[in-house]
This record gives C-alpha cells, structure tokens and sequence, in this order.
C-alpha cells in the first residue's frame, strides 16, 4: 500500500511527538518548521505535569490531563530507551500553598472536588505543621496545602531535543528553517503546504504551530481562536536544595531541579508575539516567589527567558480533524499545559490521522 504522506508543521515537543508516531506507523512524515525543533514555548517551558495542580475544576480538559499525566511513565522511559538520555521527568509531586484562610479554604474544597471525579490523582490537604515538615523553609503566612502526589515534571529543552531525535530516528525528514505560508486546498481536500522554498505535497496535514497556528487557518470556521500569551520565567540557583515537589501558588510556581537550579515562573502577559523579557516581568516574579519562599532571595540569579503559550479563547486545545477539509487535522492551543499533555496528543491526533478509533473522545476539542 501506498504510505501516507504527512506534513506535520511546527516542530515543538507537539509536532515531533506526533511526526514521531505517524513515521512509526509507516506513514512518510515530513515536519517543516520557520526556525529548529523546540526553539519556541516547547523549549522555554518550565515543565510541571500538573494535572492536579493546573486543572481547577472538572470537565474535558481534567480527563485530558489526567489520561496524559497516566501515559507519561510508559512513553517517557519507551522515549528514553529510543534516544538514550532521559529528559529529567520526575514524578515528584506538587503542592498548590495557601497564604489564607480563604485560599485554604478554597483550595480544601478543590482537593475534595477533585478526588470526587478523578480518583487517581487523590489529592490530600496538608496543614501548616504536614507542609513544613515537606517544605520548612516557607513563609510564616503559609498555613497549608493541597498536594497532587502524582504531578511531576520534566525538562522541556531536553524532551523537545529527544522527541525530535526520536522523529528523525523512525524516518521523518525535517525542514528546518522555513515557514508554511498556506495550504492547498483542492475539492474540500488539503493536498500540499507551499512554504517559503517549496511546496510539500500531502494526503493529510497536521497543524501543531503553537501560537502561530491561527494565521494557517485562515478563512477557516474554528470552534475557538488560538493566540500568543508571552510568560516569563527566571532560573534561580541554590546550593544543592533537597528534591522537593513543585510548588504552586497564586499566580506563579517553582520548579526545583535535582541539581539546585529552580525554574520560578510565570507571567501571563499580554503582549503579541513579543518575546522579551521585562523588568516589571521579572520584578513580579521574584517578588511573589521570595514572599512564599524567602530563601529563595539567597539564590543566583542565572537566567531569565519568555516564551510564547497557545492560548484558546475557550480554554481547550484544538485536536483532530477540520470538518470542512478533509485531511486537515489541529493540534494546537495546548496553552499553559502543551508539555503534560503531550503524550495524549500524539496518541490521539495519530489515531486521528489514522483513521482509527481515539483512545479520548475528541468532541469537545475539535476544531469546529
Ligand atoms: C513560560 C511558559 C511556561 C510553560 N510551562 C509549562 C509547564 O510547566 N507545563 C506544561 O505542560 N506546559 C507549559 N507551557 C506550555 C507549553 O510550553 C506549550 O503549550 C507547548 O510547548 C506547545 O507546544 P507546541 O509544539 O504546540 O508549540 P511550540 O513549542 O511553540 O512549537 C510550535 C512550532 O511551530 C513553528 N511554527 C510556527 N509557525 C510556523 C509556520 N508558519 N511554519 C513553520 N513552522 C511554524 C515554530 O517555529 C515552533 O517551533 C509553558 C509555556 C510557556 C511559554
């Protein structure tokens, strides 16, 4: 039979992933992209797999999370085995922290709630005196918590730079370097891509341009619009920290590494596709981080970066087949939680392309 072709554009940790399954299926997967693998939000990610942490109420996108946060152990030690280096995944737990009653109040009832409808992540509410023993070196106004023992996290530079290797291993060829200007659509059939120095003929073609996807879809009825949401990260390090769990907290996190480096994050700011790094940006970062944790303000400060989330006006990332073209299918709009929901976007948008049945029913995120 003859193989499919496969143009997959955008090579974050999204479109590797699913170039990588689509070439193991025998499929001839192409993956063209305006600058390198992982050079955007893949790249410059903090890595927490949140499901617990980042999912706030119930709905599609907790059971997405939730089916992806449980695919993680078997497709990254499977990814590791593959490229031969691991990608720094952990699954080390993350506390939300409450520096009220209010807060603590509102997040015992989200730990109650959620352990109600996705048992397995069987959240647990710490007092202050639970939460010192874990973390001592809080704030005196944190007076609890609620712990997502199964959250973890990963290097989002390293799993970007090993899904791209393990895509080319299994045959995907890469085109580097050059944008996707739009697609050739013919009788209601997308048949190739024209990019800056050539033209990609396809029998399907899968959109995993992050928050540069909208433009692609031009002229195109979408169930929601995806654009840029700029975050801003700081990179801090200590001298040789004990591992401990992510810790979440109003409007920002840390991530500590094994190694002393803590990823403080993240802005949520409005700014286009301007990427730069702001003073105010960074200012508001360490400002919450040291009010939660005051030892932190002893760290180096070794780097500060931004990135670019797709953001949905809906909330849900796009995945699936584009009703009005045939062999056109989306994998964008993965916003604040691309990284964890990886494994179950590569799964589900191959199964897509496919044709065979998807292990998650796509209704609620399809693209029109
Ligand atoms: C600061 C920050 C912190 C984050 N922290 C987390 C976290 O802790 N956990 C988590 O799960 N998620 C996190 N995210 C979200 C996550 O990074 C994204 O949702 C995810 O990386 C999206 O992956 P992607 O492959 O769709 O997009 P990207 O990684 O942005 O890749 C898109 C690719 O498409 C290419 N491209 C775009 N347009 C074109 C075109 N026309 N032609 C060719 N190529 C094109 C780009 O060059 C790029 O390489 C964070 C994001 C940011 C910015």
């Amino acid at each position: 039979m003859t193989p499919l072709r496969v143009v997959v554009v955008g090579a974050g940790a999204v479109g590797c992933a699913i170039a990588a399954k689509l070439a193991r299926r025998d499929c001839r997967v192409t993956v063209v992209d305006r600058g390198q693998p992982g050079g955007e939000a893949s790249g410059a990610a903090a890595g927490i797999l949140g499901a617990g942490a980042e999912c706030g109420e119930p709905g599609p996108l907790l059971d997405l999370c939730t089916h992806s946060l449980d695919l993680w152990p078997d497709f990254v030690v499977s990814l590791r085995q593959r490229v031969g280096f691991g990608c720094g995944w952990e699954t080390c737990g993350a506390i939300e922290v409450a520096r009220d009653a209010d807060s603590a109040v509102a997040l015992d009832r989200k730990g109650q709630l959620l352990a109600g409808v996705a048992a397995s992540l069987a959240p647990r509410w710490l007092d202050a005196r639970e939460l010192r023993v874990r973390v001592p070196e809080l704030a005196d106004d944190v007076c609890g918590g609620l712990l997502h023992p199964g959250d973890g996290q990963v290097e989002p530079a390293l799993l970007a730079k090993a899904l791209a290797i393990d895509a080319a291993r299994c045959g995907a060829q890469f085109h580097c370097g050059q944008g996707a200007r739009a697609l050739v659509v013919q009788h209601g059939h997308v048949t190739a891509v024209a990019c800056d120095r050539e033209t990609l003929q396809a029998d399907a073609v899968v959109i995993a341009a992050g928050a540069w996807s909208q433009p692609l879809l031009a002229g195109l009825t979408l169930r929601t619009t995806v654009r840029p949401q700029r975050g801003q990260l700081a990179l801090v390090e200590m001298e040789a920290p004990p591992l401990r769990p992510v810790l979440v907290w109003r409007g920002g996190y840390a991530v500590p590494r094994r190694d002393g480096r803590i990823v403080l994050g993240a802005t949520a700011d409005d700014a286009g596709f301007d990427k730069r790094v702001t003073a105010g940006g960074m200012l508001h970062l360490l400002a919450m981080a040291t009010a939660v944790m005051p030892a932190l303000g002893e760290g180096q400060l070794r780097d500060h970066w931004a990135g670019l989330r797709p953001m949905s006006a809906d909330g849900l990332p796009l995945l699936g087949p584009h009703p009005e073209v045939a062999g056109l299918f989306l994998a964008t709009g993965h916003h604040r939680n691309g990284i964890l929901l990886v494994p179950a976007t590569a799964q589900v948008v191959a199964q897509a392309v496919l044709q065979a049945d998807t292990s998650v029913d796509l209704s609620p995120f399809l693209p029109a």
